[in-house]
């Protein structure tokens, strides 16, 4: 099978994705007031409702539904004011019902979208042939176009910036739905239902509300879908409607995929997948089918309009089964529940509580404090980084001067040790003026960055203040010019063959050098001014 950057040299990817997201911060169902929680009991949180026994009658969640709008607010959308809920009729042991309350052509929220910026390397993907994707000058000037070239069915093309491009996502609908219960099969490999002996049944999950998001075919890349999923993970998780666990299956993510010659606007025969778990999961799963669907193609055979499970360990599609289409469903207006009529102070009211998105955060980061472009995009998309962030900023107006410093601080050391401690920040002693006084500390040379992990360490850990601790463990980084010079030079007249070297063209020795300075200040000199001074010394 070719790879995948020469497949999308001749063929354009179509990508679609369905985003479903169990609403698990709501306390209790979408239609009963059984308790929603993962990892209780088998079948201890139902009730006549969410079991559809006979003559129990739904109640909405009120909560669930602002929770829906801010979904659709938050993304663009319009909020349709009335909608209704309809009945989707399958059996599956899984749904004692035997329907999924569901919703019909028209939800809560229709037309949104969302704007992907695309940088780096995951802009390769896209940018597949040289010349194709003019990038914009430093100044703005230069002209944007289509990847292709051609005209596709995406209504705007993306635009070209200095290392990547912004493509515009449009957002089919968002809509309510119920999750099922759990079948879990024994006896079998893998959990699956071949081969198991018996399979048992857990109502728990019965009746949670999930929102649905529907994408327009807009994606052309697997990155673009990955990028777009956990823009929308960063979104939900800042709204607090979701933990959006895809291990637990709280976000879970199906992609739908066809091919087309470039330069071709009609749409190839798609195919749906599914079992796509993880980020790495989303791509590697799409990639593969791309690289499918053109050996198939390229070989005169047809693409099978089918569903697929992504194998991760065989690193594999299989076909799970033959698409059933929507009528298939009998999908008819739920007669015990009436249909919606939300209020403009309704909608104003879930408006009103918009928290800041990550978006808007990240804009915030560059252009109030100049945060490079990468470093205020990875601060905005994590809501308890972020959070801390503005809490230092606020603690003290002289710390603005610092907030690249400080920004930098929060994704490098201060994530590397809440990773190792395996903690978040909020249970850490660390605290936003302390992190404003290490930022300090080394931006006045009085620590070096290696010490400032060590300080850094011991403040999240007891609580100290980085001054504090400075003080009273005598960590201090030597920046007195005249003891650094003196050292420097015994170091040089001490190895007069490494300076020949060093002068004949072995400029990596540099780090010798520098390493035998820390040595001799006990790791408290200031590196950056050792190696100047070495440098000055050994390139006269
Ligand atoms: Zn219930």
């Amino acid at each position: 099978m070719k790879d995948l950057l020469t497949v999308l040299k001749d063929w354009e990817a179509v990508i679609g994705l369905e985003v479903h997201t169990e609403l698990t911060t709501l306390n209790t169902k979408m239609f009963c007031s059984c308790p929603i929680e993962f990892g209780a009991e088998p079948n201890t949180h139902v009730c006549p409702v969410c079991l559809g026994l006979p003559g129990a009658l739904p109640v909405p969640n009120r909560a669930a539904i602002e929770s829906i709008v801010l979904a659709g607010l938050a993304t663009n959308c319009e909020i349709e004011k009335r909608s209704m809920f309809y009945r989707k009729n399958y059996f599956y042991p899984d749904m004692s019902k035997n329907f999924q309350t569901t919703q019909g052509p028209v939800a809560f929220c229709m037309r949104g979208w969302l704007d992907l910026e695309v940088n780096g390397a995951a802009a390769r993907e896209r940018v597949v042939r040289a010349g194709t994707l003019p990038l914009l000058a430093e100044d703005g000037t230069g002209t944007a176009s289509d990847v292709t070239g051609a005209a596709t069915a995406t209504p705007a093309p993306p635009i070209a910036q200095l290392d990547g491009y912004v493509t515009h996502i449009g957002i089919t609908r968002i809509h309510m739905e119920e999750d099922a219960g759990k079948t879990v099969h024994y006896g079998g490999t893998d959990g699956r239902i071949t081969g198991a002996t018996y399979s048992l049944l857990d109502y728990n999950r019965c009746g949670t509300p999930l929102i649905e998001l529907v994408t327009e075919p807009d994606l052309r890349t697997p990155e673009e879908a990955r990028l777009f999923l956990q823009q929308l993970r960063q979104i939900y998780l800042t709204l607090g409607i979701s933990d959006c666990s895809m291990e637990e299956g709280s976000l879970r993510c199906d992609g739908n995929v066809s091919l087309r010659r470039r330069g071709e606007v009609e749409f190839g025969t798609k195919t749906e997948l599914k079992n796509m778990n993880s980020f790495k999961n989303l791509h590697d799963g799409l990639a593969y089918e791309i690289c499918r669907q053109a050996e198939v193609l390229e070989s005169g055979g047809t693409v099978r309009q089918e569903t697929r499970h992504w194998e991760p360990a065989a690193k594999r599609t299989v076909t799970m089964r033959v698409k059933e289409t929507a009528d298939d469903y009998r999908l008819f207006p739920e007669p015990d529940l009436a249909p919606y009529d939300l209020t403009d102070e309704f909608i104003e009211s879930v408006r009103a509580r918009l928290p800041e998105l990550p978006d808007a955060k990240r804009q915030r980061y560059t252009r109030d404090y100049g945060l490079p472009r990468a470093d205020a995009a990875n601060l905005a998309g994590d809501a308890s980084l972020s959070a801390f962030f503005d809490a230092t900023l606020q603690s003290s107006p002289q710390v603005a001067r610092l907030a690249p410093r400080i920004a930098n601080l929060l994704l490098n050391e201060v994530s590397a040790w809440l990773n190792a401690h395996n903690t978040v920040i909020e249970n850490s002693k660390l605290t936003p003026q302390h992190l404003a006084q290490l930022a300090e500390l080394l931006a006045g040379d009085s620590i070096s960055s290696k010490q400032a992990k060590e300080v850094l360490a011991q403040s999240a850990e007891t609580g100290a203040s980085p001054q504090q601790i400075v003080e009273q463990s005598g960590i201090k980084q030597v920046s007195d010019a005249g003891e650094l010079e003196a050292i420097v030079a015994q170091i040089l007249a001490a190895n007069p063959d490494k300076v020949a070297e060093y002068r004949s063209g072995k400029t990596g020795l540099i780090g010798f050098f520098v390493g035998q300075a820390m040595k001799a200040t006990q790791g408290q000199g200031n590196p950056k001014l050792i190696n100047e001074m070495f440098t000055q010394k050994l390139e006269v």
